[in-house]
């Protein structure tokens, strides 16, 4: 992947009008200026500083560049993944693209016409620039595109553009949470849990580091960076001397699921690590817009390559009963909310009794999440559910403390 962080030393030129839209940049530190030439003369249109975009235009449609950037002084720059925009864009509201494809198309055709029909000898570089602007958007509609343009999208770009970095820079990390396995009282295996400390907002919670992953093809390569470190960390703890060989789930969500050829290349990314057969899975996350048919699909295709299926997060969202006799999964994951009021709420007690029942007839197997007391883990034990993960077994921790304490013992 290339790296999206780019680097401008004053008077070096980013673009230069007429050349082949590649895209666009966020500017994160300098000041570079926008510039066209009219009649032989060049018009300088804009100066752009940190926090403002350049070549925005370039991610929605593919016409040649109409401007020239050139860096002022030294400036960094995060390049915008075209992806980044084009599938927000193709998600967005239509009457929202149709407006946002109208300016453009009609920015450009100003900016076109102008150029024609204006004489050099009324050639004016401040009011040329103004008319341009006010030709292209009336005033009304230019202030609300300026409050249109949000800070919040411009962070939500930089954050995407910093997390592509990270990615490329080896920035994320994963983290491994004990499941122990209850009768025998042994750490059976782990879930892979992603995390991102942001060099100034600090750690970013995997929630909203996924959500976000998720807004682009980006979770993709998250996903697979997740599945690569998890296929080492397998083999590492099984050099170290991990009895019984022990498994490692790794999160998918939904959307993830909605990439074509995801499963596939999650298998052939297991098959040529060669880690024994078994021991990676997949616990599937927010069930609630799961695509049915291609549940069903991936839990096939991942039987055959001797990958497990855990649906996690049982029992919220939309986990619905109709799914459970049409979607064989190997592990049902019972929400933390549940374990949380197993000891105070009787009729708590009572679905959790239901759910062991069920998921023995279905031939599931049941992890209970978020076990954090020794009461909690003794009433589970009792109910016959399987396996317990949660901070009384141990919090999720870097691979070579689990290492190294696997040395020691
Ligand atoms: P999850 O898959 O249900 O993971 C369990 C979450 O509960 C983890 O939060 C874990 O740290 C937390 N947890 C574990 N034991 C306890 C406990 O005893 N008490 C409490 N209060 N919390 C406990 P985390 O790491 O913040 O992850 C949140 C969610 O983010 C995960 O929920 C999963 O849905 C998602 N996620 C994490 N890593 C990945 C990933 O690599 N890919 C995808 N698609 N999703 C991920
Ligand atoms: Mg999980
Ligand atoms: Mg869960």
């Amino acid at each position: 992947m290339t790296p999206p962080r780019r680097m401008l030393r004053a008077g070096e030129v980013l673009f230069a009008e007429g050349d082949a839209p590649t895209g666009a940049y966020l500017i994160e530190a300098g000041e570079l200026e926008m510039s066209t030439v009219v009649r032989g003369r060049r018009l300088v249109l804009s100066r752009l500083r940190a926090g403002e975009l350049v070549g925005e235009m370039a991610v929605f449609d593919d016409g040649p560049r109409s401007t020239t950037a050139v860096a002022l002084v030294d400036s960094e720059l995060y390049a915008i993944d075209p992806e980044q925009v084009t599938e927000r864009l193709a998600k967005t509201d239509p009457v929202i693209r149709a407006l946002i494809e109208s300016l453009l198309h009609r920015y450009r055709s100003v900016v076109r016409s102008y150029r024609e029909a204006s004489p050099p000898s009324a050639f004016d570089p401040e009011p040329s620039f103004e008319q341009l602007r006010g030709l292209a958007i009336a005033r009304a509609d230019a202030a609300a595109f300026d409050q249109a343009t949000p800070t919040e999208g411009v962070d939500k770009l930089r954050l995407e553009s910093e997390l592509r970095q990270a990615l490329a820079d080896d920035g994320l990390d994963v983290r491994y949470q004990p499941i122990l396995h209850i009768a025998s009282g042994r750490v059976a295996g782990y879930e892979a849990l992603i995390r991102w400390n942001h060099p100034e907002r600090g750690p970013v919670s995997p929630m909203e580091l996924v959500g976000l992953a998720e807004e682009s093809a980006l979770i993709v390569a998250v996903g697979e960076y997740v599945f690569d470190t998890a296929c080492r960390a397998v083999t590492r703890l099984i050099d170290a001397g991990a009895e019984p060989s022990p498994f490692i789930a790794v999160n998918v969500s939904a959307r993830q699921l909605q990439h074509p050829g995801l499963v596939q290349r999650i298998v052939e990314r297991v098959e040529a690590a060669a880690v024994p057969r078994g021991s990676l899975k997949i616990e599937l996350t927010e069930s609630q817009s799961f695509d049915d048919v291609q549940v069903e699909a991936a839990i096939a295709l991942c039987h055959r390559h001797g990958i497990g299926v855990a649906l996690d997060d049982f029992g919220t969202g939309y986990s619905h009963l109709a799914r459970m006799h049409r979607l064989q999964f190997d592990t049902l994951k019972i929400d933390q909310g549940f374990t949380r009021a197993l000891l105070d709420e009787p009729r708590v007690h009572h679905v959790v009794e239901a759910i062991v029942a069920m998921a023995r007839a279905l031939d599931a197997q049941i992890v209970a999440e978020g076990v954090e007391s020794g009461e909690v883990l003794e009433v589970l034990r009792m109910l016959g559910c399987d396996y317990a993960q949660g901070f009384l077994i141990g919090q999720a921790e870097r691979l070579d403390h689990l290492v190294e304490r696997l040395r020691a013992s």
